[in-house]
């Protein structure tokens, strides 16, 4: 097993692994900007490296800084926990030429799923049912309308290197082709340097649903059934759940098993999520991440797997010792994403938190970097915690969280817990009857 992880990263996924790692008996050491020297992150790990000053571009993206600390600490691996260089394929080259693992997929599978349009085309062949959609990268605007009247109005306009929700524009009938072209192009050129396009079917009200697989080296696959994210405004998750409202078991154990499959020919290591729009009782690949997720807490709650610590294991090239016969899914999961943003106009709200108080009792987890007394540095994104609630039932489960916001005290800055609290009041959301339009609607009738 390793005997030192760089953890690099920050906030709360930063103390997830090296809670994982010190379980372990791995020792941990934490890179920081000079804007995180106080961060919990960097008290909490047997070593801590300054890689260089506030903005991302000259930390926790500067490859060259982050390689240099660990030679200096030593360290055997990297755990890049999600965002930042999670799926930067050259970063897991560079570290692979200087000997230490990179805790995550191979590199060239990072650039596989990175390039949407060459995934879709991967996992297709695999057996993973995707959006009806060009066969590839779309030219230019006359080829573009060809394709676009042979799926049928409205079409997507997506990013391949797209990430985010940017680069995606709906083109609602011929007349808006155009522009969604140019813009999702214009977009995407922007933010990825990339201006390769490509057309999906839209689908009007979908489900976001996505599956958790693990897999090691010797060829074990196996999934941790679903997770639905159907609750999203400007296509970024809010409120996660599993199991989905809506799915049957039997739905379950075939689509776990079309991607357990698909991802063992693939070759795949390590944990990866594979996203679907789930339409009528259809499931149509999106795109697969190939890092630990955000909203991982909620599969290990209704599995009581340590998703970490077997992502972990099988990146030392250990053997899974689950089986999928293992995997029981028990009692019903819901993650809130507690941001430091105004909960109405969503306008960040960094700044000091004078006061923090988490919610206790059953079920009840909280997965934050945050404490009394800390500022939020203006440079990173705005997520103060995670809330994880697990019950027997969704109806227990809905109840508990509306005690556990209740109990919930984060003072001095903006959050979106009233968000959730009126969520609650929803019968849309008591019912699990939502798609993911369905909280921008909301938002835009209050
Ligand atoms: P990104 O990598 O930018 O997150 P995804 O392909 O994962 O992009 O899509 C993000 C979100 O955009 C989805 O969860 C869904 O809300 C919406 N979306 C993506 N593809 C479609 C589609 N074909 N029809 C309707 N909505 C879509």
């Amino acid at each position: 097993m390793f005997n030192k992880v760089l953890i690099a990263n920050r906030g709360e996924i930063a103390l997830r692994v090296h809670r994982a790692c010190h379980e372990l008996g791995i020792s941990t050491v934490a890179i920081h900007s000079t804007a995180d020297e106080t961060a919990m992150h960097v008290r909490l790990a047997d070593e801590s490296v300054c890689i260089g000053p506030p903005p991302p571009q000259e930390s926790y993206l500067n490859i060259p800084s982050i390689v240099a600390a660990c030679e200096i600490s030593g360290a055997d691996a990297v755990h890049p926990g999600y965002g930042f260089l999670a799926e930067n394929a050259k970063f897991a080259d560079i570290l692979e030429a200087h000997g230490i693992s990179f805790i995550g997929p191979e590199a060239d599978h990072i650039r596989l799923m990175g390039d949407k349009i060459n995934a879709k085309a991967a996992v297709e062949r695999a057996g993973i049912p995707v959006v009806p959609g060009s066969a590839g990268a779309i030219l230019d605007i006359d080829d573009g309308k060809r394709v676009a009247a042979d799926i049928g109005y409205p079409v997507l306009v997506k990013a391949a290197a797209g990430g985010g929700g940017r680069g995606m524009k709906v083109a609602k009938t011929e007349e808006d082709f155009e522009s969604a072209f140019e813009t999702a192009r214009l977009e995407s050129k922007t933010a990825f340097g990339d201006d390769s396009v490509y057309l999906e079917k839209y689908l009007e009200r979908p489900r976001h649903i996505e599956i958790q697989i693990l897999a090691d080296t010797h060829g074990n696959v196996v999934h941790l059934g679903e997770r639905d994210c159907s609750l999203q405004r400007r296509h970024q998750k809010v409120w996660e759940e599993a199991p989905s409202p809506v799915l049957t078991p039997d739905e379950r154990t075939s689509i776990g098993e079309i991607c357990t499959q698909a991802v063992r020919e693939l070759g795949y290591r390590g944990v990866g999520t594979i996203e679907f729009l789930y339409e009528n009782g259809e499931f149509y690949f999106i795109e697969m991440n190939t890092r630990i997720q955000v909203e991982h807490p909620i599969s290990e709650m209704i599995t009581g797997i340590d998703l970490l610590r077997e992502q972990i294991i099988a990146g030392g090239g250990y053997k899974l010792t689950l089986k999928q016969d293992d995997i029981k899914i028990s009692g019903h999961s819901i993650e809130c994403r507690i941001n430091a943003e105004h909960p109405e106009t969503f306008v960040p709200s960094p700044g000091q938190i004078n006061r923090f108080h988490t919610p206790g009792g059953m079920g009840v987890r909280v997965d934050s970097a945050v404490y009394s007394g800390y500022r939020i540095p203006p440079y990173y994104d705005s997520l103060i915690g995670k809330l994880i609630i697990h019950a027997p039932t969704r109806d227990q489960a809905l109840k508990r969280l509306d005690r556990a916001l209740k109990e919930f005290v984060i003072e001095g800055v903006d959050t979106t817990i009233p968000l959730f609290s009126r969520l609650l009041h929803e019968e849309d959301i008591r019912s699990g009857n939502y798609h993911i339009h369905w909280l921008e609607n909301f938002l835009a009738g209050q």
